[in-house]
Parts: C-alpha cells; sequence; structure tokens
C-alpha cells in the first residue's frame, strides 16, 4: 500500500523536529504539523526565553560585586519591556533558524494543528493525507491547581507575556519552574513570596541541594512560606490579595500570582481514540522504543510523562528515527542523565542522590564525599556566597553513583561530570585527575 508519506510527526517542538529531520536524512518522506510557533515549549515558552531571564536576572549582583574589585558604582535601572522584546526578537530568530533547518533537510510542514482520523490518516488544513508511520510530539501544558481565584493566576506560559514587571509577585509550587521564576523576578527586582507545601523546595534532588538552595534563596531576600492549606486568591482594585489560612491567617497583597505545580501532556484533540491508543495515567502509553499500543503510532517527549526534558525528547525522537528508518535498533538511556535548575545559587546533578544510593545499596555501603567552600570570585565581591559539590560513591566497588554541584556555572560543570559517570568512572579515577586551578570544578577531583 502506498501512502502520502512515510511519516507524519504531530508536533514541531524538539522532538518532533528531532525525529523528522533525522528520518528525513534516511530517505524518508517526512511531514510535520505545528499550529504554533516552531520549536515548542522549550523554544518558546520554556527552556530558552527562562534563560534568557536568568540571564537578565544576573546583572544587580554583577553590578554589586564590582565595586569589590574596584569599579565604581553602576548607575543602572531595568526596562521589562525592552528584555521582553529582547527575548521576542531572539526566539522569532530561532523560530526561522528551525524553519530553514526543516526546509534544507527536506521535510514538509503543516503550519496547523492535525488531528488522527485512524491508523494512517491524518486530517490538517481541511483535508486528509495518509502515512505509513505517526510520531506524536505534542508536548505538555501547565497544570493550574483547583483553588479559589485560580482564574485571577498565571502560569509560566504568561511569564513571557506580562506587559509590565510585577512589583510583588507570589509564587505557588516549589519544583523547577517555581523556583526558577522566583529566582528571576528576585534577582530583576521583584518582591517575591513563594508558597510551597512541603519543609525543602525540589523535591526529588539530593537533600543537601534542597537545604542549600532554599536557604541560599531566602539570604537572597525570597519569602519562603509552607502552606498546609491552599490559599486564596482575590482580586482587589489594585491586584490581588494571596489570602492565606491554617496556622498563617495572612493576607499578602501582590500584582500577580504565578502557579507553577506542574505539567500534563498536552493529549487533547489529537483523535487518539480514532486510532485505538493507550492512554496510562493521562500520558501516551509507549514501550522503550516510544512505540504506543498501535505498532505504527510512535510518541516521544513530554506527551509520554516519561522524563520531561528537551535533550531526552530530542534524544527519544532520535532513537526512533534510527530504529525505524535508519537500520539501527536503538533504545533511549535513561540512566545519568544530567539535570540543572537555573536557579541563583544554580543547582546541577547527574546520577544517583544520596538518598536513593542509600536505598539502593544500605548506608554502609555507600560513601559520601562533599565540600562547601567560598570559591575564589568571592574573594572580592563581597557576598557570602557558597558553593557546594558531593560525590555519591559505592564503597566496593569505588563507582561514581550520582555527583551533585550548586553554585555559579555548575550545569556547565556537570556536563563534562555526566560523561565521566555515563562511561562508569571510579572515585579512583576522579582522584587520578588533575585540578584545573583556581577553578570551582576542580574541586570534584580533590574531594577526599
Ligand atoms: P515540578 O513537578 O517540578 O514541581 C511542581 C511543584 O508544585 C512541586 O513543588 C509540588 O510540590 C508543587 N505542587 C504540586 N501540586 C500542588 C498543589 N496542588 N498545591 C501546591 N503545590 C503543588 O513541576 P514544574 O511545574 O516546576 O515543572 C514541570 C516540569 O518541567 C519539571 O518537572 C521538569 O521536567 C520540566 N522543567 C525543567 C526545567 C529544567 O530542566 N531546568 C525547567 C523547568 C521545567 P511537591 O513537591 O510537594 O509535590
Amino acid at each position: 500500500m502506498s501512502y502520502n508519506y512515510d511519516l507524519f510527526v504531530i508536533g514541531a517542538g524538539s522532538g518532533g523536529i528531532a525525529a523528522a529531520r533525522r528520518a528525513a536524512g534516511f530517505g524518508a518522506k517526512v511531514a510535520i504539523a505545528e499550529g504554533n510557533r516552531l520549536g515548542g515549549t522549550c523554544v518558546n515558552r520554556g527552556c530558552i526565553p527562562k534563560k534568557l531571564m536568568v540571564y537578565a536576572s544576573h546583572f544587580p549582583a554583577l553590578f554589586h560585586d564590582a565595586k569589590g574589585y574596584g569599579w565604581s558604582g553602576v548607575e543602572s535601572s531595568f526596562n521589562w519591556q525592552t528584555m521582553i522584546t529582547g527575548i521576542n526578537n531572539e526566539l522569532a530568530r530561532l523560530n526561522g533558524v528551525y524553519r530553514q533547518m526543516l526546509e534544507t533537510s527536506g521535510v514538509e510542514l503543516f503550519s496547523s494543528y492535525a488531528k488522527i482520523i485512524d491508523l494512517h490518516t491524518i486530517e490538517i488544513d481541511n483535508r486528509q493525507v495518509t502515512t505509513d508511520k505517526i510520531l506524536i510530539a505534542v508536548g505538555g501544558y501547565p497544570v493550574k491547581p483547583d483553588i479559589p481565584g485560580i482564574e485571577y493566576t498565571i502560569t509560566s506560559d504568561d511569564m513571557f507575556l506580562l506587559q509590565s514587571q510585577p512589583k510583588h509577585i507570589a509564587i505557588m509550587g516549589g519544583g523547577y519552574i517555581g523556583v526558577e521564576f522566583a529566582c528571576i523576578m528576585n534577582g530583576l527586582g521583584s518582591q517575591v513570596t513563594q508558597l510551597i507545601r512541603r519543609d525543602l523546595i525540589l523535591r526529588g534532588f539530593d537533600d543537601d541541594i534542597r537545604t542549600m538552595v532554599q536557604e541560599s534563596t531566602i539570604q537572597n531576600g525570597i519569602r519562603i512560606i509552607k502552606v498546609n492549606d491552599p490559599p486564596v486568591i482575590e482580586k482587589t482594585p489594585d491586584g490581588l490579595n494571596v489570602i492565606l489560612g491554617d496556622t498563617h491567617q495572612e493576607t499578602i497583597p501582590v500584582d500577580a500570582v504565578l502557579t507553577a505545580v506542574g505539567r500534563k501532556p498536552n493529549i487533547k484533540n489529537l483523535g487518539l481514540e480514532n486510532a485505538g491508543v493507550e492512554i496510562k495515567n493521562g500520558a501516551i502509553a509507549v514501550n522503550r522504543y516510544s512505540q504506543t499500543s498501535q505498532p505504527n503510532i510512535f510518541a516521544v517527549g513530554d506527551c509520554t510523562d516519561r522524563m520531561n526534558l528537551t535533550p531526552v525528547a530530542i534524544n527519544e525522537g532520535r532513537a526512533f528515527a534510527d530504529t525505524e528508518f535508519g537500520g539501527k535498533s536503538r533504545t533511549m538511556s535513561y540512566d545519568n542523565i544530567p539535570t540543572a535548575v537555573f536557579s541563583t545559587p544554580e543547582v546541577a546533578t547527574v546520577g544517583l542522590r544520596e538518598s536513593e544510593a542509600n536505598e539502593k545499596f544500605g548506608e554502609e555501603a555507600i560513601k559520601v564525599y562533599r565540600a562547601k567552600f567560598k570559591p575564589t570570585y568571592h574573594g572580592m565581591s563581597g557576598r557570602d556566597a557558597r558553593v557546594m559539590v558531593k560525590l555519591v560513591v559505592e564503597a566496593k566497588t569505588d563507582k561514581v553513583l550520582g555527583a551533585h554541584i550548586v553554585g555559579e556555572n555548575a550545569a556547565e560543570i556537570i556536563q563534562g561530570i555526566a560523561i565521566a559517570l555515563k562511561m562508569g568512572a571510579k572515585k579512583s579515577d576522579f582522584d587520578a585527575t588533575v585540578g584545573l586551578h583556581p577553578s570551582i570544578a576542580e574541586e570534584f577531583v580533590t574531594l577526599r
């Protein structure tokens, strides 16, 4: 049977574009559908605009530090609209780069939303096309908690659209997004109140990291409040009130409330039921080859809710294309995937946290090496900022199971350490490596 396409990809985000280009590179006839801007969450509403905001938020600290190094004080003010315009210009450039990349790869782009009609038929632009294989890469969306006044709150998607800077922002959630935006807005000069429901932010990270980042962000001026009962949000003539119940009984006037309580797969209106694609816990169920319950339909990235990170979606997409179109059967390995939180101070981690290693191997079987220190830079910055590096090692084999860091350039440092862990490096390999002096990274090879 002949089809219009060998592969039809639904969703031109990180995973979809990577898979489409790789498959087309193997000679497949590929189409991709995207109703929104090219690049998906990461490029348009996530990693990239967020990281640009992180950079913007670091300048006041640099202006401060410069004085310790002999520079005269900087008289500067911040213009929110200039930053947002700059971010939008950069995103438009990246959208153009993606369009160009699809064109040069020979992938046909439909700039509309697609719907699955049956196993081999897609409806797009009011017509139907046929395809041998379908790849679903539609990503996720931020969920909102069910609290009174939720309609007055915004999500991370809206943060990049705000016309003016909130003077005081309340942030619900202590995960990646809540912590990153709390630090960004604090750095940009907004007053920040963060509501969390546990003792510590960043559940899922090593406890030493969680404690250090929480202490540091409080020291940097963020107010963190642990709330047992969800708050009530009320509109006022001047903005919003965040009304805290239980032990707090406090009303906090703010200009904006950001909810950052997690994300869900974006699988509505896709026509999955028309093809009998199985859903599990709200996500598209897939095997290790990213194959759904239907052998010719595949899914990658956040819509499968495995590990919701851009480089993971890209790898899943490429593994799919290699297997299905490149004659190289390949699955994605989820071991030792590094991850970072672009907070201030920054966090980066790869491998097992101490508690995980203890659970898996037993406490006596684990050795932990840790150093907390003032880096050379802060010797003259006039800021009391510290760095922490930590290795979790299996005593019997000497294998490094986990590496963790809190501090400047943490993400840049852990990327290299992740290669070592992926190769099965031992603590003795770290010890045998000569340090690069003076640097923060050298502490990883001098831990005793
Ligand atoms: P996370 O799952 O990381 O964190 C959600 C936070 O919201 C947790 O602190 C959680 O608390 C809290 N929460 C959940 N439900 C409620 C509720 N009903 N009331 C109050 N608090 C609640 O989700 P995010 O939205 O921060 O991020 C989504 C995902 O996006 C991340 O998991 C990550 O995969 C990805 N991401 C990655 C980034 C990166 O790589 N740097 C950056 C941003 C996002 P509790 O801990 O108690 O459950």
